[in-house]
């Protein structure tokens, strides 16, 4: 008999380990209360990155005299953007939904909620339940964004990231909350859009775990965009009048504005979803303790993406659900089988430049007494990148000094977040940076500073 495996929640961790462990031979239902493809899809990655692409049409038309073009002033149209992203949405979704049918799992529109260690039921969206048993389960149902009991969020003019795609009125003057991964690429996104911003960065650098000098070049950009910085201030609260929103800092600072919105990390969506019927437990943040095949405390139970607190990426979760799949199966005690090596997962900040960092960091290398080789290259001595009229930003080489085997880099430019990719391989097969300075690159392209980097 097949293994009967029920996922709840379809984001990225979902519903691959829903194909993977149907392409399996496993009987597979997926609850989802939203749609296929989860909030990655629906609510942050993609509406966040399509709202960015848009942004950087918006400023590469103000940029096109450097090209030899006349200058354009584009301007925003609210309706054709929220249309585009609606797009977006449901082509993905179909493409997901068309997958699982073809793989025979069933797909149940509600909410999920455990009643045992083996069953759940599910409440579907007519109002009608039903109620599910399984030999395996996997919790995939992500997080939300963290709201602080100081802030009151009205969905309108004052904002967590989900309200903005793009909010209801146009922000004149934004301000930003948060200076990570997610306040840094909103700064971007509106200001390219033609929205003054001022960001609110807790500590004296925006992005404080990211390498120095990648920091220092995205606030240099946002210095000349004339971003405003109110280093060192912690926001406690945001009061609206009318129109305008204040946003008061604990230094006495305040920073006036159109609209106000929070970045300010996220919480797990581990309440109200039956865990403790089941013995499942939580650590003391609410995310599911998992053990590194992402196994909770019932050893048939998983939890995958958001909720297993690891790294929260979207890259990440769809390949804990992969190998979840495999685990569960059965298929981890062959000798191909890998953990997943978390230090060594690509990310991206989707800036302008873009910044792009894997593996080993120079200053974490340091900080540990670590002897490692770096070497740097800046774009403004790559043909393609003056050719793009953008030589911004460097690709930097974290090298083993005695074997030459890649260990980390970090890249910012444009394409940076493609770029990466290439270190990214590197790393994660233990290639040293011959094996990089012999591979014979297109010209002119960007990758051929990886090459240089690797001399
Ligand atoms: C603004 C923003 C931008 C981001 N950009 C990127 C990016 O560019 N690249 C990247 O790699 N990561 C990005 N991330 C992170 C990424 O979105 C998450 O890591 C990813 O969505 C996690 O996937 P998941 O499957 O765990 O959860 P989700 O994508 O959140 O999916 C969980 C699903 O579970 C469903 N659900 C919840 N509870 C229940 C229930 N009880 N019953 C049924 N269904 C339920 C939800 O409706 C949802 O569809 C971004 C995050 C934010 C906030």
């Amino acid at each position: 008999m097949s293994k009967r495996v029920l996922v709840i929640g379809g984001g990225p961790a979902g519903h691959e380990a829903a194909s993977h462990a149907a392409r399996y031979g496993a009987e597979v239902t997926v609850v989802e209360r939203d749609v296929l493809g989860g909030s990655a899809h629906l609510r942050d990655c993609v509406p966040s990155k399509s709202m960015i692409a848009t942004g950087g049409a918006m400023s590469f038309a103000r940029r096109v005299a450097g090209m030899g073009l006349a200058e354009v002033e584009p301007e925003i149209d609210s309706a054709m953007l929220r249309d585009r992203i609606a797009t977006i949405e449901k082509r993905l979704e179909s493409a997901i939904s068309r997958l699982l049918a073809s793989q025979g799992v069933r797909v149940l529109d509600g909410t999920g909620v455990l009643t045992g260690p083996h069953s759940a039921v599910a409440t579907l969206a007519d109002g009608t339940s039903v109620e599910l048993e399984a030999d395996y389960i996997v919790l995939s149902t992500g997080s939300r964004p963290r709201v602080p009991d100081w802030a009151h969020l009205d969905g309108d003019r004052i904002l967590s990231t989900r309200d903005a795609y793009p909010p209801k009125t146009f922000p004149s003057h934004l301000v930003v909350v948060g200076s990570g991964v997610t306040g840094v690429e909103f700064v971007h996104m509106f200001s390219s859009l033609g929205a003054d911003v001022t960001l609110i960065v807790s500590r004296q650098q925006v992005l404080p775990d990211k390498d120095p000098e990648a920091a220092a070049v995205l606030e240099a950009d946002f210095m000349r965009r004339g971003v405003q910085l109110f280093k060192g201030a912690r926001a406690t609260a945001i009061e609206r009048s009318g129109d305008e929103v204040t946003v008061i800092c604990s230094d006495g600072r305040v920073a006036k504005g159109s609209h106000a919105l929070l970045a300010i990390g996220s919480v797990p969506n581990s309440d109200n979803l039956g865990l403790e019927t089941a013995g499942v437990q939580l650590n003391e943040w609410g995310y599911v303790d998992v053990d590194h095949n992402l196994v909770s405390s019932v050893p048939h139970i998983y939890a995958a993406g958001d909720i297993s607190g690891r790294l929260p990426l979207s890259s990440v979760a769809s390949i804990q659900g992969r190998k979840i799949a495999e685990h569960l199966m059965g298929l981890h005690a062959g000798r191909d089988h890998r953990h997943i090596d978390y230090d060594k997962a690509a990310s991206a900040i989707f800036t302008e430049p873009e910044i792009a960092d894997v593996g080993l960091a120079e200053a974490e290398a340091f900080a540990d007494g670590r002897k490692i080789r770096v070497t740097k290259v800046p774009f403004s001595s790559n043909a393609k990148a003056l050719i793009n009229d953008d030589p911004r930003g460097f690709v930097k080489i974290i090298s083993d000094p005695h074997t030459g085997v890649v260990l980390g880099g970090s890249i910012v430019g444009r394409h940076a977040a493609e770029l990466i990719s290439v270190v990214a391989l590197a790393v994660n097969s233990h290639l040293k940076v011959q094996d990089i300075q012999d591979c014979l690159f297109v010209y002119p392209t960007l990758s051929e500073s990886l090459i240089e980097a690797a001399e």
